[in-house]
């Protein structure tokens, strides 16, 4: 099967009572014994439940992994991955990584004696340089936000492996259908199904997907044990989602692409950040890593700070809004909200300044997008 076939069959038809077409929600948060030890193979929902099942066995095949394990929000998938280091152990990160697992990598790890060197990812020998007797583990996120900088994962699994390190790649931005790690040697691949994989803004959750199945059972044994996996409910909003993965995606990045070939040639915006232009100074590693480009992409607006907010109150499309990865267009200044809590400091050295705007691109009709985006330009031009 391919992976669009996938994504609407695999794991869908769990249930033959009624022949149903979509997968039932089973809320129920425990299930009978026939006899003592004897079950239909689930217990109580934290530790297995149908519903969620199906959409673990869809996003896996979805990645070409061995098994998974749906949670409650992204970063509980995270915390689940966290789960496989103990302390005194040492972990490298990307740098430039969502705000989030910074905060859980920078705060709160190191509590429990785990020691996360922030790294940039693209200079292998600084990675190299950064590998001690005790470091366990690389935590990759490519493309990364909101400048769109691409890790290779190749080159970086490779060097993890010489040293017996486990790589992880946050696969959030791209999806399954634009990237799919595990073909690069990755051996744990997490989302925030918030985001693309459920599609409409209307859940929150997390998936963390295994390449062997022993990895897959450890993932799913600690998100069991520590409490993080999600509501029957969240699952089958996610599956439901999920089939539709492959059309949306394609409507983003076409949607996207166009965007920011527009946005490149409009006299008021200095700089385009995305994976899909000629001018991605990544162009090679790109073409061999992404199988395409998703719809998140920013811009350095050139015009003053202060003025940014009339630029947004212009439109009328555009949300201004966090997060990403649903059907309708976001609009956000990533200084002063996504990555307001890097500081000033770590925002500049990101390459960041107050102009850079961010775009999840929806999938809302082109001319429509680009009709509200001069509607902004106008009203500070
Ligand atoms: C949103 C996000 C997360 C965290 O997911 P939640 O569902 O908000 O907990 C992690 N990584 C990336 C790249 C994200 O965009």
């Amino acid at each position: 099967m391919r992976d669009e076939t996938k994504a609407v069959h695999t794991g869908v038809y769990a249930d033959g009572s009624y022949n149903s077409v979509t997968t039932p929600i089973y809320p129920s948060s425990t299930f009978y014994f026939d006899k003592v030890g004897v079950n239909k193979g689930y217990d109580y929902t934290r530790s297995g439940n149908p519903t969620r099942d199906a959409l673990e066995q869809n996003v896996a095949a979805l990645e070409g992994g061995s098994g998974a394990v749906a949670c409650a929000t992204g970063m509980g998938a995270i915390t689940a991955c966290t789960m496989l280091f103990k302390s005194g152990d040492h972990v490298i990160a990307g740098n430039d990584i969502y705000g989030g697992t910074y905060r859980l990598f920078s705060q709160v790890m190191p509590r429990l004696g785990i020691a996360v060197s922030f790294v940039n990812l693209r200079d292998l020998e600084a990675v190299q340089q950064n590998i001690n007797d005790n470091t366990r583990a690389i935590w990759i996120e490519t493309p990364s936000n909101p400048l769109l900088n691409v890790v290779d994962l190749q080159a970086v699994a490779s060097l993890a492996k010489q040293h017996d390190l486990l790589t992880f790649c946050d696969n959030t931005f791209l999806s399954p259908h634009f990237q799919r790690p595990f073909d690069f040697g990755i051996d744990v691949v997490m989302h925030s199904t918030t985001k693309y994989l459920n599609g409409h803004s209307d859940v929150v959750g997390g998936i963390v997907i295994g390449r062997t199945q022993e990895l897959a059972e450890r993932l799913l044994w600690f998100a069991n044990a520590i409490g993080v996996t999600c509501s029957p409910f969240d699952a089958w909003l996610v599956l439901r989602g999920v089939k539709t993965l492959h059309p949306r995606m394609e409507t983003h990045q076409s949607n996207a692409m166009q965007l920011a070939g527009w946005l490149e040639q409009h006299p008021e915006v200095q700089r385009v950040y995305y994976t899909g232009l000629e001018s991605h100074p990544q162009r090679e590693l790109i073409e061999r890593q992404q199988k395409g480009h998703g719809g998140m992409l920013a811009f350095d607006i050139d015009a003053p700070a202060e003025r940014i907010d009339d630029f947004f109150a212009a439109m009328e499309l555009f949300i201004l809004a966090e997060s990403l990865g649903g059907i309708e267009s976001l609009i956000s200044q990533p200084w002063n909200m996504s990555h307001a809590s890097m500081g000033e400091a770590g925002l500049k050295a990101s390459g960041m300044s107050p102009q850079t705007i961010r775009i999840s691109t929806g999938i809302e009709h082109i001319d429509d997008l680009i009709e509200d985006l001069e509607r902004g330009f106008a009203a500070i031009g």
